[in-house]
């Protein structure tokens, strides 16, 4: 059997484009190593019937309205705006830190403006801001960076924020009002029946084949295709040729309590400086799923392990710069997603980056028909 494309991994980058590549005729094979289609974003219900995200909480949120309308055909959605408290010396606070987390932590009373002075005073300027500690340092100064980001990022990492670049510690916002969401996008929902179904009505076209458990070495040995997308990580691909990039993995430790409605009070806790796990999530909250008792995932980091995090710093970039090198030399193949371009990307950016793949491929395959 020929297939116009083998698109390699189900999660967002290769479901995407294979949705797309289909939807304009194409014959398409996908193949994941992994027994199930959804890439990290996988969710199912565990042994006691609660929906839950087996790689760690999943929470959709877009400031593209193009985004959201493009998986609208696949989904209907349960508004959701994700909250964190973060606990410090014992006590939960707002995080992204806000009006609340600084007037609870300091004993004040300040208004918006004076929040804004009191961070002016408190932050230690920065020029040229490089790494994550510059971006924290620069925003909120040294106590608060201590007690909110240092820790956390030290267990998250196993780096000092100073070690990172800037993006990993500004992905997280400074407020000065009450607005307690972690995201501030205009689109924050969740696909109303869960991750996966939305997955299985993408890939459904009668011109796509999905087989899963299964690697690229096995069906290099026994199937054709004329293109490649691939999805997984690009030094896997090129068999390691300079080294090893580092990606970040965690192990998750799910934990169900039988008669317990609510465990905590929101979505995820954070503890930067307490205990071996960053983060406790509550599943029920995301998904809004009734049910008498509770589910829960403790996220541990770890150097060895699945793929999870490309590491953003200066050296980690220059090396996949080789990689993505020789990815421009492979006519035949394209690498997109979070893995294959090892960027620190969010769900909705990596269907971004699928669908600008999708586009490319076929208007090239277009431009190619009229010659
Ligand atoms: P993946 O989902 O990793 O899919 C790649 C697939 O390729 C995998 O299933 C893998 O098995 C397969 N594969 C790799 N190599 C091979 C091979 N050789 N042969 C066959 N198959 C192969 N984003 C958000 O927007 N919001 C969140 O709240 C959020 N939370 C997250 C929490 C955690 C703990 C993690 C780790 C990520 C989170 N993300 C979140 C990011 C999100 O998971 C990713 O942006 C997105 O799932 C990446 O999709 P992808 O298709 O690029 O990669
Ligand atoms: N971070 C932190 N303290 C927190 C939350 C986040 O120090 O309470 C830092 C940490 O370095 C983390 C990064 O900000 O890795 C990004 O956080 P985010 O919640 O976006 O991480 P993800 O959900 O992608 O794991």
């Amino acid at each position: 059997m020929a297939y116009d494309f083998l698109v390699v991994g189900a999660g967002f980058a290769g479901a995407v484009c294979a949705e797309r590549l289909a939807r304009a005729g194409k014959k398409v094979l996908v193949i994941d190593k992994r027994p199930h289609i959804g890439g990290n974003a996988f969710d199912c219900r565990d042994e006691h019937g609660v929906l839950i995200h087996p790689y760690g909480p999943h929470i959709f949120h877009t400031n593209s309205k193009r985004i959201f309308e493009y998986l609208s055909q696949f989904t209907h959605w349960r508004f959701y705006e994700h909250r964190v408290r973060a606990i410090v010396e014992g006590e939960a606070y707002p995080i992204p830190i806000n009006r609340t987390t600084i007037n609870r932590l300091y004993g004040l009373d300040l208004s918006e403006g004076e929040v804004e002075a009191f961070l002016e005073k408190a932050r230690e300027p920065r020029d040229p801001v490089r790494t994550s500690e510059d971006v924290v340092l620069n925003s909120v100064g040294r106590d608060l960076c201590d007690k909110f980001f240092r820790g956390y990022t030290r267990k998250q990492w196993g780096l000092d924020l100073s070690e990172l670049s800037a993006g990993v510690a500004a992905r997280i916002p400074t407020r000065t009002n009450d607005d307690d969401r972690y995201f501030g996008d205009s689109f924050q929902f969740m696909p109303a029946e869960g991750y996966t179904a939305m997955f299985e009505k993408m890939l459904s076209s009668p011109l796509i084949e999905v087989r899963l458990g299964v690697d690229l070495d096995t069906v290099k040995e026994t199937e054709r295709w004329d293109h490649m997308i691939y999805t997984g990580p690009i030094d896997a691909f090129f068999d390691y040729r300079f080294g090893k990039l580092p990606y970040r993995s965690l192990r998750f430790e799910h934990s169900h309590l039988p008669t317990c409605d609510q465990f905590q009070e929101t979505g995820t806790i954070n503890y930067p400086n307490d205990h071996a796990y960053t983060r406790i999530t509550e599943f029920k909250h995301l998904t809004g799923q009734v049910h008498p008792g509770t589910s829960l995932v403790k996220e541990y980091p770890q150097a060895e392990g699945d793929p999870y995090y490309p590491v953003p710093r200066p050296e980690n970039e220059a090396l996949f710069k080789r990689y993505e090198a020789l990815a421009a030399a492979c006519t035949d193949v394209t690498f997109v997603g979070r893995l294959a371009q090892y960027r620190y990307y969010n769900m909705d950016q990596v269907v971004g980056a699928a669908l600008k793949t999708a586009e490319n491929i076929l208007a090239r395959d277009t431009s190619a028909a009229r010659v």
